[in-house]
């Protein structure tokens, strides 16, 4: 596994060169788009990690298979009276189907569905922030795991056109909470700083149980929440993802992929910033296509 870690890292690398990192969220914008990792850890424990995969970077929207495993966790069936199961085949934070079906979102990796996510932890646990970075430690067995507060003043000071789905979301009746607070917790979660290593043994949880305390580490949910991985994991490259790579995967704007191949026993994370411009790490894809091709699906 390492050798053929070192190699698809070769391969993988200079295909960043055709992206950015992500310019709309500042403290992104300035992430070295020649950084690389791949981590990949087995349910026997085994780790292997070419690349940068000690280094913190920005989780964005991979908090939202966390967050909506504990949602399911510690909320249950009706969650999904507020958010659907359905491919949305529009961009992250697009806001029309919200208009046009009556505030219910298509699914919980859009932003709007994330949101909804939120605010349901939010309601149950008003400390949820703490709650949540405490369960991503346990879950990656490391207690540094932190928010980078830079990324999170970052996303607050642009983050207009999430504010707009949740102003939305509270006028067609599916927010509880204030949507400010909702968004900002919301940025919270997306700013979390993890390793691809804590980010691969973080997402273990999918491919098997896990020994320790964290909430999910039964992996009660994992059927559920692959499905809706290969459904939704890509935004609207979902389909494109599952065609080239074929694992369940989610993926986030700090260049981050997180993908789970349970037939083979392993979970891996592969991080490099530049995005295509559905908004997915370019390289990182291309070193998740090359590990399946090699591993077997
Ligand atoms: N925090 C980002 C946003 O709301 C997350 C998007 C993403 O990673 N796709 O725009």
């Amino acid at each position: 596994m390492q050798p053929l870690l070192e190699r698809i890292e070769d391969a993988a690398r200079p295909t960043a060169e055709d992206g950015l990192p992500a310019q709309y969220i500042p403290a992104l914008a300035r992430v070295d788009p020649k950084k690389f990792a791949l981590a990949v850890v087995t349910k026997e424990g085994a780790e292997y990690a070419a690349g940068d995969a000690d280094e913190p970077f920005s989780i964005q929207s991979i908090s939202k298979l966390f967050t909506l495993a504990l949602a399911m966790e510690w909320i249950g069936d009706s969650l999904w009276d507020r958010v659907k199961r359905e491919p949305s085949g529009m961009r992250f934070n697009s806001i029309i189907q919200l208009e046009t079906e009556n505030g219910v979102p298509r699914n919980p990796f859009i932003n709007a569905g994330a949101i909804v996510v939120t605010d349901a932890l939010l309601h149950t646990r008003p400390s949820i922030a703490v709650g949540f970075r405490n369960q991503m430690r346990l879950l990656s067995g490391d207690e540094s795991v932190r928010y980078d507060s830079e990324v999170h003043r970052s996303e607050i000071a642009t983050g207009d056109m999430n504010r707009a789905a949740a102003f939305l979301l509270k006028a067609k009746g599916n927010l509880t909470e204030d949507p400010i607070e909702a968004t900002n917790v919301y940025f919270q979660f997306c700013s979390l700083a993890m390793s691809a290593r804590q980010l691969a043994r973080a997402a273990l949880f999918l491919v098997a149980p896990q020994p320790g305390d964290a909430a999910l580490a039964k992996g009660t949910h994992a059927l559920r929440l692959r499905a809706i991985m290969r459904t939704c994991g890509l935004y609207d490259q979902s389909g494109e993802f599952a065609f080239r790579v074929g694992l369940p995967a989610k993926s986030g704007v700090g260049g981050g992929i997180v993908a789970v191949n349970p037939a083979k026993g392993y979970a891996a994370c592969a991080w490099s910033p530049p995005l295509d411009k559905f908004g997915n790490s370019i390289a990182a894809t291309e070193a998740l296509a090359l590990l399946a091709a090699e591993t077997g699906v």
